[in-house]
């Protein structure tokens, strides 16, 4: 495997050039053989994208038109993917599609959503429509504070530490306002500090948080910066070693809330209200459950989270840490019923999503889908946020406690199967549509169905 640089080339003037003569004399799309393989590849960070994927087609048997499809960026330009990660060879699209119907606060909103999954858009669509006549959604947030975790161990007395670093409150507050004074311009900065005193199997750790408003940035960089300028500091206070500075994305000073009523004669009449109650009592209660009932959230939040180019797992380690703060993990939502008999909903969840930093401002499909919401703070895209978790989990218990959930998933599952079994253009409606009529959505099915249609149409 060659690691000098090769000349410059596009993406597939380079895969081409591997192919075509100038590489070791191989057939085209047939991987390097095993002996020669290597994933040692020094310098591979200092090379092109087309370089990279040069490398990359040799070492998997790229055939051209897998290597075309990878150099083919779409709406992200691939000098900004190259800057945004590491090792960069191309980007992956993921599908947007828009959720109507959605309102918040009495808002009207159209709410842009990335995911590869079928029956997610339709399902916050469909949510939303049932409940758009009582009021839509409205919402809520605790605040824009995020903390950071600076560890400190072998402290001899660490109750004793604890107080020390309390008292030096105003120090810290310099400290930490100092690392960011643009944040501060923004009304941001340094709110508090608490330390703990954590039994640990290594004995007692000293944990100093430091609140942080991080107003409309995520916040990660700036508390980092924080916790990392204050750890000298701690270690003199307290004796101790200082090991770990960085921001907990258990982020429960930053909880987005949102609520909505739908009324019995919108969704079907009591027992499809109590199904959505019990399948909600089933959640709380059994963590197996809960799992999948807090996935069929984050299937709706993460799509947003994406679509507007905030950190998907930041987002979904706090909510499911914050679903097991009980020690016990359970359902981020709520549902009731209401005086009146119509059924009431309710989810609260940490939401440290940002319009600034990270892939927010770089990105411009993400600052396409900003647009399209519409929001003018990160309070107000967390929010919308939450709602769109909420609408998520209503259609999905609902199906769930009515027809079941493969019914919804059916029609664009029949298509996803009809494609893998090799289905193109016209012919992939089609093929799903018999698959579904059939009640068979299977790809051995599709195959048949697929070649019946081909040898009549001959
Ligand atoms: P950032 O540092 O790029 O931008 C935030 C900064 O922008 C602020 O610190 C402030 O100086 C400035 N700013 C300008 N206008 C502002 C306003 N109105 N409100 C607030 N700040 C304003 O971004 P970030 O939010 O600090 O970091 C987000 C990135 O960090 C994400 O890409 C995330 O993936 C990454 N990250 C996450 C983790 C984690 O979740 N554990 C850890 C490290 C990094």
């Amino acid at each position: 495997m060659p690691t000098d640089r090769p000349p410059q080339r596009t993406p597939l003037q380079g895969v081409r050039g591997r192919f075509h003569g100038r590489g070791p004399a191989r057939q085209q799309g047939s991987a390097m053989s095993q002996s020669h393989r290597s994933s040692r590849i020094s310098g591979f960070h200092k090379k092109s994208p087309a370089e990279r994927l040069a490398i990359v087609s040799e070492f998997a048997g790229l055939g051209g038109a897998a290597a075309a499809k990878l150099s083919d960026t779409g709406n992200l330009d691939l000098d900004l993917a190259d800057r945004l990660v590491e090792n960069v060879v191309g980007s992956m699209n993921i599908p947007l599609g828009i959720a109507t119907n959605m309102k918040v606060d009495g808002e009207e909103l159209l709410i842009p959503m990335a995911t590869e999954e079928s029956s997610v858009v339709a399902a916050v669509c469909n949510a939303a429509r049932q409940c758009y006549d009582a009021g839509g959604f409205t919402s809520s947030m605790s605040g824009t504070l995020m903390i950071a975790q600076i560890q400190a161990i072998g402290v001899a007395d660490p109750h004793a530490a604890r107080l020390r670093i309390l008292g030096r409150r105003d120090e810290i507050k310099a400290v930490c306002d100092g690392c960011d004074p643009i944040l501060l311009k923004f009304g941001g900065g340094f709110r508090d500090v608490e330390v703990r005193v954590l039994d640990s199997q290594g004995g007692p750790m000293l944990i100093t948080h430091l609140i942080v408003d991080t107003r409309d940035a995520m916040g990660a960089n700036a508390v980092n910066s924080m916790a990392e300028k204050l750890a000298p500091h701690i270690a003199e206070w307290t004796g101790g070693r200082v090991y770990l500075r960085i921001l907990s994305n258990l982020a429960d000073r930053r909880l987005a809330r949102a609520h909505a009523v739908w009324p019995l004669d919108q969704i079907g009449g009591e027992a499809v209200r109590d199904g959505i109650v019990s399948a909600y009592h089933f959640a709380d209660a059994d963590p197996y459950r809960a799992a999948t009932h807090n996935k069929g959230i984050m299937n709706g939040v993460s799509a947003v989270v994406l679509a507007t180019g905030n950190d998907t797992r930041a987002v979904e380690a706090g909510a499911h840490a914050y679903a097991a703060r009980d020690g016990r993990y359970r359902s981020l939502t709520r549902f009731e019923v209401t005086a009146s008999g119509d059924l009431s909903g309710s989810i609260e969840l940490p939401m440290a999503v940002g319009l600034i930093g990270g892939a927010t401002k770089a990105h411009p499909t993400a600052q396409a889908c900003l647009k399209i919401l519409g929001v003018a703070s990160a309070e107000r895209l967390a929010r919308v946020i939450a709602a769109v978790g909420l609408a998520q989990n209503f259609s999905a218990l609902k199906a769930l406690a009515t027809t079941g959930i493969q019914k919804g998933h059916m029609a664009l599952h029949a298509q996803n199967i009809a494609m893998m079994a090799g289905a193109v253009g016209g012919e992939i409606d089609r093929v799903a549509r018999i698959l579904v009529e059939r009640g068979t959505v299977r790809q051995d099915v599709a195959q048949a169905i697929l070649e019946d249609m081909r040898a009549a149409a001959r």
